[in-house]
């Protein structure tokens, strides 16, 4: 790839502020502007880059569906956005679809080959280093998107297939420019290598992406502007608008996925063509929690993102003596990690992928079970979270932790037909496992699955590698369904374990402190994944009644501990552990008219678009 020409990331910016084809969009906030919530009355697309957020946009003014835009803008987010999601991911979606009133959701979850083994992450009966791992074949999941666009095009499409790649191919073609934040994430990978040679190269060991994201003669990242052009993709692209998902799993495309894999310089996988060859989306149902008067519906098992962002909710609401007055009171704070604290410690023991291990859904949101657990809140921390004993739960698995980790985006779309999606959508680690097949990055999605698959008791991890398993995720789209049952809220998040904290307080700060999509992501993070107490310095040019030293001190008067640890200015390091919310409200006039309201992150490149 050439670097033919290159624009200022502040040029295409202002650039992309017009309004796309008539649709009103607006480009990353930067310290000077600062977002407001964009209205719209007809229909709404979010996503985490404003050429995604232009081709949803496009496709919704075509007449397309939430499937149809969100297809568009998953093409161009593959492209724009590689470090993040693509074809070579996988993704779950929720969706509600106004004609039948029914929420479903469809697990698009990448699966383990057929020849993985419980001991996967292991050497010598240690589990491996993260980073050994994630650089492999080994963490290379069967890629569930293609199947899942498919899947979803099939029943939910209005707009021909083939025209839903335009979008992408177009820009695949003609270029558009680096992102900064790409930019950045490809330095911080080439800063880890201790040395550029080919050969001794753990980041970016394959050449293609070398070429692809580097300059190759300083070995630095290609700068933020640079005019990058993907015809490999395009061709994918054109591959799949022709043959359907079938081009992907089946032929060439898979021969050269296999072969990737297969072939990994470092250490070789093991997926095959007949893994591809039978890999199949699955609809399951959603689970739903109520919060205030409301229904919050997103994606069960494998995901831990619903039953864990449920259970926070309930724990607010449960414990509604003990939440402030605003969301960043150290009352409100205080409550919101104790009940992330438990919900973690339910996640961590029980969740992982349903077809495999016994997960007590029910159980884990049943209300006397739930009073019970929120009764363990006090004013006080609680300290480490031990978990509970749910109804219907097998106590035969033992507890693990989290590993945080990058490389995910967020689609929320309401079309004008009043259908809505919510898809978040990976390749779990930044640019995956940093191969590239046919334009698109590989996944390193089973590095979610628990390296070590017994405790020291030798009780095993629910967790743990299986053949034809799904990881466990903690992705959480999010549909909201108000007390008529119609549509309210559309909501997710990348960013890791965190995802449940972002998404979760997302939901408090709109339902129960009434904020608008913008404003509740303008509001620092708040987390606690069953350890220390992150708290998020306010972001640049957001005026905001926040001290963060003060927040700190009082929560540590509370019993916090680890001081030091307890202010993690995190938004300093952008890079690391950032939200990337997509939120769409919909707020209805006593006549009936609906206005759609958006907000998007301004920690990644978001953007709202819609009429
Ligand atoms: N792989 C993670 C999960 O499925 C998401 C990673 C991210 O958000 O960056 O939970």
């Amino acid at each position: 790839m050439k670097t033919a020409r290159r624009m200022s990331i502040q040029g295409l910016l202002i650039a992309l502020t017009l309004c796309f084809t008539g649709a009103c969009a607006r480009p990353v906030p930067t310290e000077t502007a600062l977002p407001t919530a964009v209205t719209t009355t007809r229909e709404m697309v979010v996503t985490a880059h404003p050429l995604a957020t232009q081709a949803g946009a496009r496709i919704l003014e075509m007449g397309g569906t939430a499937v149809d835009a969100m297809i568009a803008a998953q093409a161009v987010l593959g492209l724009v956005e590689p470090q993040s999601s693509g074809l070579g991911g996988g993704a779950f979606v929720v969706y509600h679809q106004t004609e039948t009133g029914r929420t479903i959701t469809v697990d698009g979850r990448e699966k383990a080959p057929q020849a993985a083994r419980e001991d996967r992450f292991l050497i010598q009966g240690r589990p491996m280093e993260f980073h050994h791992a994630w650089q492999s074949g080994l963490s290379v999941g069967v890629p569930g998107v293609p199947r899942l666009l498919e899947h979803l095009h099939q029943r939910y499409g209005r707009l021909p297939w083939s025209e839903l790649f335009v979008p992408a191919r177009t820009l695949a073609r003609e270029g558009f420019p680096l992102t900064a934040r790409t930019s950045a994430l490809a330095s911080d990978l080439l800063a880890r290598n201790s040395s550029c040679a080919e050969d001794e190269r753990l980041f970016f060991r394959d050449p293609a992406a070398f070429a692809y994201l580097v300059e190759t003669e300083t070995c630095t990242a290609k700068p933020a502007g640079t005019w990058m052009r993907n015809p490999a993709y395009a061709e994918t692209l054109e591959r799949l608008a022709a043959e359907g998902a079938d081009a992907f799993y089946l032929g060439p495309l898979a021969e050269a996925i296999v072969a990737a894999v297969q072939g990994d310089r470092r250490i070789p996988g093991d997926l095959t063509a007949a893994d591809l060859e039978n890999y199949q989306v699955v609809e399951r149902p959603p689970v739903c929690v109520a919060f205030r008067g409301h229904q919050v519906c997103g994606m069960g098992p494998p995901s831990s993102g619903a039953l864990a962002v449920g259970q926070i909710l309930r724990f607010m609401e449960l414990r509604s003596d003990l939440l402030g007055t605003s969301p960043l009171d150290v009352d409100s704070v205080h409550l919101f990690t104790q009940a992330m604290r438990l919900a973690f410690a339910d996640r961590n023991l029980y969740v992982a992928d349903s077809d495999f291990v016994k997960v007590p859904v029910a159980g884990l949101l049943d209300e006397t079970y739930l009073a019970a657990r929120a009764a363990l809140i006090t004013p006080w921390d609680m300290g480490s979270a031990a978990p509970g004993m749910p109804p219907g739960a097998e106590e035969t698995h033992a507890a693990e932790n989290v590993a945080p980790s990058q490389g995910t985006s967020q689609i929320s779309v309401l079309d004008r037909y009043g259908n809505a999606l919510s898809l978040t959508s990976s390749i779990e680690s930044a640019f995956g496992n940093g191969v590239m097949v046919q334009g698109f990055f590989l996944n390193n999605q089973l590095t979610d699955f628990s390296f070590a698959p017994r405790d020291a008791a030798g009780r095993p991890l629910a967790n743990r590698v299986q053949p034809g398993k799904r990881p466990r995720s903690s992705m959480a789209p999010t549909i909201v369904l108000a007390p008529d049952d119609r549509v309210a809220l559309v909501t997710g998040s990348p960013g890791g374990a965190r995802i449940i904290g972002y998404t979760a307080q997302s939901l408090l700060n709109i339902l129960a402190f009434g904020l608008d999509p913008q404003q509740t992501i303008q509001v620092p993070h708040i987390i606690n994944l069953n350890g220390q107490t992150e708290l998020e310095a306010p972001l640049p040019g957001v005026t905001l009644d926040y001290d963060v030293q003060a927040l700190a001190t009082a929560l540590m008067a509370r019993g916090h501990s680890d001081p030091a640890a307890a202010l993690q200015e995190r938004l300093v390091d952008i890079v690391a552990h950032t939200s990337g919310l997509a939120i769409i409200q919909v707020v209805r006039s006593a006549t009936g008219q609906a206005v759609l309201i958006g907000g998007a992150d301004q920690r990644r490149d978001g953007a709202v678009g819609g009429r």
